[in-house]
């Protein structure tokens, strides 16, 4: 019985030494996998609206020396359509915002874009205490909250016209005389704070979100893009010039070296190596905010503080489909709960002017609840989302057919949703943000952008930084977006 057994042993031993040569002699000659070197003049890093508008101005000029580097394998970034249960919807940027003058508008026009503007004001609001429902034009406190919001916008202009300092937007709701008490108050204020700019009235900036450069610009009308081919496809038109050889997708860059300064090198994590004369960041605030891409010699002080001192807020938009809508016919629902700006926020997108027929809804959260959710079970979150449904719409309401619950705060190439203008941003901060260092590593994006969180902040943003690069490498750029500057400021 023994000599069988360690016969069977030895062999064993010889077959996995063997095993063990084999692979070391193959891997030995395998050829070391050569760094792909790229050559350009200028290298885009990030393919969203900002980086791609850039590209598209270096193009029209003729400058076509140029690649772009983008880590997911699409273009577009933060506008990105998600199919459903059947429909498209946007799971990041979903609205033009300012329709007067808004140069996305143009595109909307061109493009045919289907949506409709939203009407907050249709609008019901479900107390949690009193377990009532109720319509706000008419409740005094939202009229006290409506008066409040007026003068702080004035205060506001104010202080943009005399260089006053700049207070939250708490303060200026204070001095207009109010003070949010109660559910019902904060859910209200939430409304007319938190849902447009994702972090709380004492953290913003009074001067520059209430009612925020934006919508100073292009007045406060908000056309909701409902188009099945998604918002994206304003990025996709952009696009439509450049040769798809330029835009290398499934690449992440890792590593920034402007150590030389003949040369650039751009490091990604799939073994390329691109050499530029120049650099367009394009990344979110958030990503420039975090560790993960290394800067070869480290940005200067006065860059990193102007980044460290902005904003990446987080807002998720979270979908449910049911089996029947159960839920007011109005366009939004605001549920008054105990706990300020816990699943507030709820749009009836079954509305005839968005998905008529679908039976979803969607419920929009911010910064700390988005974190708290994201950090979560789905079935946790979900749980949740049903105790609040049922509270407003009785036991008896059916279970979700699908939830969506996207993620952004810990997605690595955004990590967050948009920037946005914290107090203690200051106009300096500002314009660090949007300089360039050392003529050659140039900043874009919505979070550069004066008007900081929207897409049409970061297409601009990429035109004036195409424009700055070409100015350095001698062409002769026409300057196409004064006049919306020269409005903002
Ligand atoms: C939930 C949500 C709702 C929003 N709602 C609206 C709205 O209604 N209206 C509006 O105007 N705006 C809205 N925004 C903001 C808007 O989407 C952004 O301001 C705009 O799309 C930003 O474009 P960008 O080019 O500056 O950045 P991005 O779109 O973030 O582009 C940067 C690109 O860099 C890539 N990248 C990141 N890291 C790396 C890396 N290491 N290597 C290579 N590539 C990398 C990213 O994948 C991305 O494609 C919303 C955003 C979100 C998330």
């Amino acid at each position: 019985m023994e000599k069988p057994k360690s016969s069977f042993l030895v062999m064993i031993i010889i077959i996995i030494i063997s095993l063990t040569l084999i692979t070391v002699i193959m891997a030995a000659e395998q050829p070391q996998q050569q760094p792909q070197r790229i050559k350009t003049k200028v290298v885009i890093l990030g393919a969203g609206m900002s980086g791609i508008s850039c590209a598209r101005i270096l193009e029209e000029a003729g400058m076509e020396d140029y690649v772009v580097v983008e880590a997911d394998n699409r273009v577009g970034g933060r506008m990105q359509p998600y199919m459903f249960q059947g429909i498209s919807i946007e799971l990041g940027a979903n609205w033009i915002e300012g329709t007067v003058g808004n140069p996305i508008w143009e595109f909307k026009e061109r493009l045919s874009l289907e949506g409709s503007i939203s009407n907050y004001s249709d609008l019901w609001v479900f107390d949690t205490v009193s377990k009532t429902r109720f319509r706000p034009n008419d409740n005094p406190r939202w009229i006290d909250l409506q008066n409040a919001l007026d003068f702080a916008a004035n205060l506001s202009r104010r202080k943009r016209e005399s260089a006053e300092p700049d207070v939250s937007i708490k303060v200026g709701l204070q001095l207009g005389g109010w003070r949010a008490k109660d559910p019902v108050d904060f859910a209200l204020e939430w409304s007319q704070t938190d849902f447009e700019n994702a972090h709380s009235p004492d953290e913003s900036s009074l001067e520059h979100e209430l009612p925020g450069d934006t919508f100073e610009i292009f007045e406060d009308e908000m056309y909701m893009i409902t188009d099945q081919r998604g918002y994206v496809t304003v990025v996709h038109d952009l696009a439509t010039s450049i040769d798809s050889n330029k835009i290398i997708l499934n690449s992440e860059v890792q590593r920034v070296n402007w150590n030389s300064s003949d040369s650039i090198e751009v490091t990604t994590t799939d073994g390329r190596i691109i050499e530029a004369e120049r650099a367009v960041i394009t990344f979110s605030i958030g990503v420039l905010q975090s560790d993960r891409i290394q800067f070869v010699p480290a940005l200067p002080i006065w860059k990193q503080e102007a980044i460290l001192m902005s904003e990446m807020v987080t807002y998720t938009k979270i979908f449910m489909k049911f089996p029947f809508a159960f839920w007011e016919e109005s366009e939004f629902i605001l549920y008054a709960s105990e706990r300020r700006g816990y699943y507030p926020f709820w749009h009836n997108l079954n509305h005839p002017k968005y998905f008529p027929g679908s039976n979803v809804i969607m419920v929009t959260a911010t910064k700390t609840e988005s974190m708290r959710i994201e950090a979560q079970p789905t079935d946790v979150t979900i749980t949740e989302l049903m105790a609040v449904l049922r509270d407003m719409y009785g036991v008896g309401i059916p279970q979700p057919l699908a939830v969506k619950i996207p993620i952004w705060h810990k997605n690595p190439w955004t990590l967050g949703s948009y920037a946005s203008w914290p107090l203690g941003l200051t106009a300096g901060h500002k314009s660090n943000l949007k300089k360039a260092v050392d003529d050659r590593l140039f900043f874009a994006g919505d979070g550069i952008s004066q008007l900081i969180g929207y897409v049409h902040g970061a297409y601009l943003s990429g035109i004036e930084t195409a424009d700055s690069v070409l100015q350095i490498l001698g062409f002769n750029p026409t300057p196409r977006i004064e006049n919306v500057f020269a409005l903002s400021h």
